[in-house]
This record gives structure tokens, sequence and C-alpha cells, in this order.
């Protein structure tokens, strides 16, 4: 009898947030037909970061059933309505890149254009974000569950307790974990991988390997050799370190991210601590000189000995090749600056699932997921180097070699278009929308030299009025809420 479904056995090699969520995904969405194992070694643990996340998350948590409030407890999470910048255009300038949407536009053209007018005529809040209510509540430390309006917000959270959550999930789905450190990859004459061999000699056999190793790539790098493109020249930070501390204030519902001369720091406040670290270029600042600058601008009794993390940004030539799919960072990687990775693992095993090659696997899917893959890194890629590249720290070396660099010819088109016309436009597979771009564009210093003909079809006074009910909309809307700390206390309590 020939077996009905001859890829039925996944093998996830890595135990970190992308192991478990492939793990959870997989077993809990298509486990009935599949048989799902995850290897992992205690003895090399886990890269032991990734705590801010985006809105996107909520689509993975919907299909899992995930209750909020269990997660939030299980993860010591938070509430995240964006990220506050922190000297990044220059010295003592700061804007929120927040999430959901900046004020209402019309078909024609976003709400920039109106205010874009009303600032050249004196009149509406010279600060383009307070017509964001994320952003308006997160200043005043808000949170609540608006109707029908709701807030769009994301989490932060504890890393071990979501793949521990997580795991819990995917093992009363069925899956099962096998502790081990993976010492040889056996592969069939075709180049397939047949099986992994561990340390104890047990052979673990497979028909689809998933490559959640992390920054080893164990499977999709030291095994197939598949090449990585990488974006060094763009993004030329290349080490972190990350210390957690103890809480000395309630928890804010946004992620800090302060520019240093050489890299940015972040602050990931969690119910009880916070999570620190310095992203830096290892041109630029030695390891102590990084840390000394880190531990100069953190708050708060140190819980854990500081660890550096090297790495490199970019990403695999192909994330799915033969009967392996790298997933997390064994496949790409972009700055934790916007919190973008974990979204890439999500967008990564949902693909997955819609292209599961059940009876056999056909080329064109494997071409295909590799191109929508790349192409979403590729969008993150743009998005961050916007931040880097449009900046006024005319003093310091390494950005003004930022300032002065040679972007993506895609990147170079968004920011010509957006100062000649003031337009943005929505990509398709773009995570980030016109409100994110508007946002950090501006946000950076970029200044459109015109705005859409259409607002001129509204008299002044009319613009006027216009601008004021949208910014009492959002005052009105803020107004009502509860502090974060009161929504988390009511939201999460027994
Ligand atoms: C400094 C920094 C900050 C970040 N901040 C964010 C953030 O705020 N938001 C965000 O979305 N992302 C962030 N990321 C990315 C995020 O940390 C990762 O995307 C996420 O943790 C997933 O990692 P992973 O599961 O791919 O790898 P890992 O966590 O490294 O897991 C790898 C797994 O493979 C196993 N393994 C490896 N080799 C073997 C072997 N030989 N045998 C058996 N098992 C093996 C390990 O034991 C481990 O279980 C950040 C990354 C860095 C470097």
């Amino acid at each position: 009898m020939t077996n009905p479904n001859p890829q039925s056995n996944v093998v996830i090699v890595g135990g970190g947030t992308a192991g478990w969520m492939a793990a959870a995904a997989l077993s809990k969405l298509l486990g009935k037909t599949l048989n799902v194992r995850l290897v992992e070694s205690e003895e090399i643990g886990t890269v032991g970061v990734g705590e801010a996340t985006i809105p996107t998350l909520m689509t993975l948590h919907r299909l899992l059933k995930i209750d909020e409030a269990a997660f939030l407890k299980a993860t010591q999470g938070t509430i995240k309505l964006g990220i506050q910048f922190e000297n990044w255009q220059k010295e003592g300038h700061q804007y929120f890149h927040s999430f959901g949407y900046t004020g209402e536009g019309c078909w024609a053209a976003g709400f920039q254009h109106f205010w874009l007018k009303g600032q050249q005529l004196g009149f509406g809040d010279p600060d383009y974000g307070q017509y964001a209510p994320e952003l308006v509540a997160a200043q005043a430390e808000k949170f609540g569950f608006l109707k029908p309006a709701a807030l769009n917000y994301a989490y932060h959270m504890d890393a071990s307790g979501y793949a521990r959550f997580l795991r819990e999930i995917a093992e009363a789905n069925g899956a099962s974990r096998i502790e081990g450190r993976i010492v040889d990859v056996l592969q069939k004459d075709n180049g397939d991988i047949a099986s992994v061999v561990l340390a104890n000699g047990n052979k673990i056999s497979g028909d689809l390997f998933i490559d959640c190793s992390g920054f080893y790539g164990l499977l999709i790098d030291k095994t197939l050799g598949v090449g990585f493109d990488d974006y060094g020249d763009w993004l030329p930070c290349d080490r972190a370190i990350a210390v957690q501390t103890q809480s000395t204030r309630p928890p804010r519902p946004y992620t800090r991210s302060i520019a240093h001369s050489a890299g940015w720091q972040w602050q990931i406040p969690l119910q009880h601590r916070v999570g620190n670290g310095l992203v830096f270029s290892s041109q630029h600042y030695s390891e102590d000189e990084a840390l000394h600058r880190l531990r100069q601008n953190i708050t708060g009794d140190e819980r854990t000995d500081p660890r550096l993390i090297k790495f490199q940004t970019g990403q695999r030539q192909a994330h799915w090749v033969k009967n392996c799919v790298a997933i997390g960072l064994s496949a790409s990687f972009i700055e934790p600056l916007e919190s973008t990775s974990i979204h890439l693992i999500m967008r990564a095993i949902i693909r997955l699932m819609q292209m599961y090659p059940h009876q056999q696997t056909s080329a064109s899917d494997i071409q295909e997921f590799n191109n929508q893959m790349r192409a979403e890194v590729e969008f993150v890629r743009d998005f961050i180097i916007l931040h880097y590249h449009r900046n006024d720290r005319t003093r310091d070396p390494f950005w003004r070699d930022m300032a002065n660099l040679r972007i993506p010819d895609t990147l170079r088109h968004r920011l010509d278009l957006f100062q000649e016309t003031g337009r943005v436009f929505q990509a398709q597979g773009d995570v980030f929308g016109e409100n994110s771009w508007t946002q950090v564009m501006l946000g950076q210093g970029l200044r459109p030299k015109r705005y859409h003909h259409i607002v001129d079809m509204m008299p002044e006074a009319e613009l006027k009025a216009f601008l004021n009910t949208q910014r009492s909309r959002v005052e009105a809307m803020v107004k009502v809420l509860p502090s974060h700390q009161d929504f988390l206390s009511a939201y999460l309590s027994p």
C-alpha cells in the first residue's frame, strides 16, 4: 500500500522562538496529517533575545486560538504601541513610529497632504504624530480596548517564556521534543536531507526538515551550503550586547530606541524587568566601549550578565532548498530595529503551511516560496536602511557614512517620490504600510516639497476645522483610557 502522505514526517531542528512557533503551528493546524518532531540542545541554548513584536503576530495567535491574557501572563508581556526613536535624526530630537493610522486622508491623498498644507498656513499640530491615537496613548502611557475603533498594538514579551508557552501548545497537539546535540547530518544521493545524528548516536529521519538552528544554519548552510546575501555594506552594525535590568518604573507601552554615535540602544519593558541592549558596529566601538556606553544609559540593577551577540545582516539566497526550509535566524536577519524577525518567522510558517508539499514537492512551490520570502526581507531591509541613511548627525563619522551611503534603488525611489510629491505607496508584500513609511520619513527629517492638489479644493477654514476635529478625536479617544499599568493589573488579575 502506498503512503497516502509521503511528506508527513517533519523534523524541526532548533527550539528557539522559530522552532517552537513552527512546531506549535504545524501540530495545531496540520497535526492530523503530520508527525512533528523538534530536536533542540539545552547545551547550545537559544539566542535569548527577540522580545519586541509588531501587530502582525496577532494573525498567528488567532490561528492558534491563543488566549491573550494567558499569553501575557506566561511571557510577563506588556503592550507595545510603537517605538520611540531618540537622537536618530539628530541629537536631542525624537519621534515616534506608532502602529495604526495617523489621521484620515481622502481617496486621492493621504492625511500627510492635509497636514502639510496646514503647516504651510501655520495651523494644525506641528507634530504629525499627534493625529495618531496609538502614539498619543503611548506617550500618555495608557492602553485599553476601545470600541469600535480599537488601538493597533503588539507585545513585548520574555523570549524564553514564549518558547515554553508555544512548546505546551505544540506538545498538546502531538508534537514531540527530542533533546540532543546534532553532530552529523546525513543526505540522500539526490542531496535531500535523510536524517540528523545526535551526539548519543540516535538518528532522526524525516521527509521535510525545518532548519530553525539560528545563526548556526546547521542544515541550510553547513549541510546544503546555500549562500548568504550580506547586507553589511548598507547595515554595518554587527554586534549587540544584551542585559536585563530590574524595572524602576511602571512599564511603558512602547519600545525605546536611542541612537548612539555608532549604533543604538533598545529598552523593552516587561512586567517585571527591562530588556536592554546596544547594537553597534565593531568597526567603530570595541566591545568594552559598547558595554560602557550601554551601562551608562540603563537604570535598575542588572539581573543578568551582559551577553555579546555577533551577527551578520542579510538573507539566504534561497530559504527553501531540496527538502529543507530555513526559518528564523538561519534564513535571514535584518537588525532588531523594527522588531521584524518574529514577523518574518510567522510569514514563513504560514506560507509553508499554505504550500505544504503533502503529496509531492513541486519546484514551482519552492520557487514561489523563495521569491516571496526574498521580497519580504528586502522590504524590511529598505525600511531599516531609511532610519540610518536619512540623518543630520553630521558630527559622527558613523552617521556621516550612513548619510552618504549608496542606498538600494528601491529605497531611493521611495525617498525621491516622497520628497517630490508627498506620496507613499503600499507595495504588495511590504509589512510596513503608508503610515509607517510616512512617520519614519518625516521623523528622520525628510520634508515633501509639495502636497497633493486635491487639498486646495478644501477652503482654508474647512481645512483648519478638519485638522482640529481629527486632533480632538484622538484626544477624546485617549482621555478615556486607563493607564497601561492599570490595564495590565486588571486584565491579568487571577
Ligand atoms: C540582538 C538581537 C535582538 C533581537 N531583537 C528582536 C526583537 O526585538 N524582535 C524580533 O522580532 N526579533 C528580534 N531578534 C531576532 C530574534 O531573536 C530571532 O528571530 C528569534 O529569537 C528566533 O531565533 P531562532 O529560533 O531562529 O534561533 P535561536 O533562538 O538561536 O535557536 C536556535 C536553536 O537551534 C538549536 N541548535 C543549534 N545548533 C544545534 C545543534 N547542533 N544541535 C541541536 N540543536 C541545535 C539551539 O539549541 C536552539 O534551540 C533579535 C536578534 C538579535 C541578534
